[in-house]
C-alpha cells in the first residue's frame, strides 16, 4: 500500500495548487482525480492580478487578455465604464491551461496523479487515512485535502462547510471570435437574467460567455433568454452548446478543517455569492492549507484550526456582507444598478473590488458611514 503525505480528493485549481505549494516543499503528495486530462472547465478565468502573492507559479503562459475596462450595461444600454488603472490589474486566463500548469509544476516535484479514478472508501486508522480507490488500489495518507469542488462528495461527510450549501446556478458557453468585446474589456450586462446577471470574459480568440442567477435556484434553460444575451454581446452565431454547472457559494462561517482533513476552494463553499469568484478563495484557501499541513507535519501534531480561522478572517468576513449586498441587488435589480453601479463614485469602487484593493466590507463600512453622515446632518 502507497503511503504518502498528503493525498488530495480532486485535481482542479484548488487541488492542483495545495498540491503544488505541498509538493515544493518537500512534501509526498498524491492527487486523486475522477476526470481525464484536458476537459474543457466552465470558468470565466476573471482574476485579480494582486492574487500573484498567493500563486505558487509564474501564470504568464495561461494569461490571455490584460484588462483595462470593465463595462456595465443595463439590458445592452445606460452603460458605466469602469477604467482600471495601474498595471493590469484584472487579468483573464484558460483554466484548463492554468490547472495543468500548477500540475505539471507539481509533478516536477515529485507529486504524483491517478486519473481518471475516483474514491469509494476513506477509513481512519489510528493516524492515518486508508482510501480505496475505484482503480482498486488502496492508498495511505497523513492527511487528507478535500478538493472535488461544487458538487464535493467529500465536504458534507467529514461535516467541512455549510451543512445545507447554497448553490448559484449557472451556464456558461466559450464562442470563438471576439463578438463586439474589446479585447481588453470585459462585459457584465444587468436585467436580463432574474436574480442575476451575464458576462462575456475575452480570451485570445474567444470569449467566455456567462449567466448566473444567485438567488433562486432554477436552472437557466431559456433558450430564447439566452439567445438574447449572446446577441447582445456582439454574437451573431447562435449554434453553441452550452455547459450547466452549479456552483456553491459562501454561505455563512463554519469549520473548514477537522481533524487532519481539511476543506479547499468550492468543496468548501467558498465562493462569492455576489459575482462568483472562486478563483481568489481557491488560491487563498490552497495556500493557507498548504501552510497548516506543513506546520502540523514539520511539528509532528495535528491542529489545523488555525486554518479555519485564518480563512474565516480573510475571506469570510467580506463575503458576508457579499452576501448581504447580493441578497438585495439581485431583489431589487434596478435600484441595485442605479443606485450602486451608476453612482459617480461607483466605477472607482468596482474597479477597487476586482484589482483585490477593496473588499465588500470596507465597501458597506463605507456606506454605513455615509449613511450615519447624512443622518447626523
Ligand atoms: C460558468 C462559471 C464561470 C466562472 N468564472 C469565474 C471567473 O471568471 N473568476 C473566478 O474567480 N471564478 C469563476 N468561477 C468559479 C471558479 O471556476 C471555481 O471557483 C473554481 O473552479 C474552483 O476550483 P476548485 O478546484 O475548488 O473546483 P473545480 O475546479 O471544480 O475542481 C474540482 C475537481 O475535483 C474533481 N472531482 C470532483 N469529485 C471528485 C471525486 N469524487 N473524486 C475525484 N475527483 C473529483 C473534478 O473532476 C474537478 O477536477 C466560475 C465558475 C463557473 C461555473
Amino acid at each position: 500500500m502507497k503511503e504518502f503525505d498528503v493525498i488530495i480528493i480532486g485535481g482542479g485549481l484548488s487541488g492542483s495548487s495545495t498540491a503544488l505549494n505541498l509538493s515544493r516543499k518537500g512534501y509526498s503528495v498524491l492527487i486523486i482525480e475522477k476526470e481525464k486530462l484536458g476537459n474543457i472547465k466552465p470558468c470565466a478565468g476573471g482574476i485579480a492580478s494582486s492574487m500573484k502573492k498567493f500563486l505558487p507559479i509564474d501564470i504568464d503562459q495561461a494569461i490571455e487578455s490584460k484588462i483595462r475596462n470593465v463595462e456595465f450595461r443595463w439590458k445592452s444600454s445606460d452603460n458605466v465604464i469602469a477604467d482600471l488603472s495601474g498595471e493590469s490589474p484584472f487579468w483573464i486566463i484558460r483554466r484548463e491551461k492554468l490547472d495543468k500548469l500548477l500540475l505539471n509544476e507539481s509533478q516536477k516535484y515529485g507529486m504524483e496523479i491517478v486519473r481518471p479514478a475516483y474514491v469509494e472508501k476513506i477509513i481512519q486508522e489510528d493516524k492515518t487515512w486508508i482510501i480505496k480507490c475505484s482503480n482498486q488500489v488502496t492508498y495511505k495518507s497523513k492527511f487528507l485535502v478535500i478538493a472535488d469542488g461544487s458538487q464535493s462528495q467529500w465536504a458534507g461527510y467529514f461535516n467541512l462547510g455549510p451543512r445545507k450549501p447554497k448553490f448559484a446556478n449557472t451556464i456558461a458557453v466559450r464562442l470563438k471570435g471576439l463578438g463586439d468585446i474589446p479585447k481588453d474589456a470585459v462585459r457584465f450586462e444587468f436585467g436580463f437574467v432574474k436574480y442575476g446577471f451575464a458576462w462575456a470574459f475575452p480570451l485570445k480568440d474567444s470569449v467566455n460567455i456567462g449567466i448566473g442567477t444567485f438567488i433562486n435556484n432554477k436552472l437557466l434553460v431559456d433558450e430564447e433568454l439566452n439567445n438574447k444575451i449572446i446577441k447582445s454581446f456582439g454574437f451573431e452565431d447562435l449554434s453553441f452548446k452550452v455547459v450547466q454547472k452549479k456552483l456553491r457559494i459562501w454561505n455563512g462561517i463554519h469549520k473548514l478543517n477537522g481533524n487532519r482533513v481539511i476543506a479547499v476552494g468550492d468543496a468548501a463553499s467558498l465562493c462569492d455569492p455576489f459575482l462568483a469568484e472562486g478563483i481568489r478563495p481557491s488560491l487563498i484557501s490552497s495556500h493557507y492549507a498548504a501552510e497548516s499541513i506543513d506546520q502540523c507535519l514539520s511539528n509532528d501534531n495535528y491542529d489545523l484550526n488555525n486554518y479555519t480561522a485564518l480563512i474565516n478572517d480573510e475571506w469570510g468576513k467580506s463575503m458576508a456582507w457579499g452576501r448581504r449586498i447580493a441578497q438585495i441587488f439581485y431583489r431589487f435589480p434596478r435600484t441595485g444598478y442605479q443606485l450602486g453601479i451608476k453612482r459617480r463614485t461607483a466605477p472607482q469602487r468596482i474597479a477597487q473590488i476586482l484589482s483585490g484593493q477593496m473588499n465588500y466590507e470596507d465597501i458597506a463600512k463605507r456606506v454605513i458611514k455615509r449613511l450615519l453622515t447624512y443622518s447626523d446632518s
